[in-house]
């Protein structure tokens, strides 16, 4: 009797010990089908909050207004090695390492931007893509009704806060540049160093340390990035922190189908399924203002531009 007991205990035990292993495993899984992304709200319950991403955007929409271009600083320099590209089973994610305190007194810095409507300095912390299946989706964000096949999301930390996690809980405290990509007959050059890493990282938790270094502007030499939409939004993955200020460029970067094969061929954490369609569904403006960067100031009268509210006055929300 006395030994039933024991082994009674045992069991309740283990299922309690085996119920929190399967718990905190379940806070870095998630889905991306519909009904598992309804679900995502249940753990996290930023995610359904008023303020969240993506959006379809779009010309008629946002309100054109004079600002500052965003300025990339150290963008053109090479990025401090080495280089890590991890398939975390949700995404293929290429992680800066932090500069060490020697390396920050001898004057190196990590690329930053400022400028658009960002206040302050924010520095490079990772970047990460979403692709489809199909050619027809695969971005997270709508523009003017195009879901283009992928969609590159560079994040960045607002200086004034340590880190990441930190930033996270300010709404000034992240800022992502987000990057679209249009199918075309030729490879885009500008994907090559990430391209040809994807067959070392098959599966989740893989990753590989790249053997060469590049500069982030490689990755979208050519396009214009003069003109933005930006808004206040979150993070398009759980836990869906209302922390992003982002800056979107739709000028498209070229990708060949060979390229975007590649990706596609990734495996996802979901037992045997490959990675795809790893986009989030676009979520309700509600009452926030999207911004479109106006250009072309040079060509319009100063009254004009006098009448214009100072950029800094708008307000996110209406
Ligand atoms: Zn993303």
């Amino acid at each position: 009797m006395k030994k039933m007991n024991y082994i009674n205990n045992l069991i309740v035990i283990l299922i309690v010990l085996l119920t929190e292993i399967s718990n905190s495993i379940g806070d870095h899984r998630f889905g991306y089908n519909r009904p598992d992304q309804r679900r995502w709200s249940k753990k996290h319950n930023h995610c359904a909050g008023k303020m969240q991403s993506p959006i379809a955007l779009s010309t008629s929409r946002a309100i054109p207004i004079p600002m500052p271009a965003i300025e990339f600083v150290g963008y053109h320099n090479l990025l401090p090695a080495p280089l890590k590209l991890v398939n975390n089973g949700h995404t293929v994610i290429l992680h800066i390492p932090r500069l060490t305190d020697t390396e920050i007194e001898m004057g190196e810095f990590l690329p930053f931007i400022y400028g658009g409507k960002l206040e302050g300095h924010y520095e490079i912390e990772s970047l990460h893509f979403h692709w489809g299946d199909k050619n027809n989706r695969g971005a997270e964000h709508l523009i003017n009704d195009i879901r283009y096949a992928m969609e590159m999301h560079i994040v960045h930390r607002n200086k004034k806060y340590a880190s990441l996690g930190e930033a996270l809980e300010y709404s000034d405290g992240v800022a992502v540049l987000g990057f679209f990509y249009a199918l075309d007959e030729n490879e885009g050059e500008q994907l090559h160093q990430i391209v040809k890493n994807l067959n070392k990282i098959p599966n989740p938790e893989d990753f590989t340390l790249l053997n060469s270094t590049f500069a982030l502007s490689s990755l979208f030499a050519n396009i214009d990035d003069n003109r933005f939409y930006t808004y206040r939004g979150s993070l398009t993955t759980p836990p869906c922190s209302e922390a992003v200020t982002w800056v979107l460029f739709p000028d498209p970067i070229p990708i060949s189908t060979s390229q975007i094969s590649k990706f596609r061929h990734l495996h996802s954490s979901l037992e045997g399924s490959v990675l795809v369609d790893n986009f989030r569904s676009v979520q309700p403006i509600g009452n926030r203002r999207i911004f479109l960067r106006k250009i072309n100031i040079k060509n319009t009268p100063n009254t004009l531009i006098d009448n214009d509210i100072h950029y800094s006055k708008w307000d996110w929300l209406y």
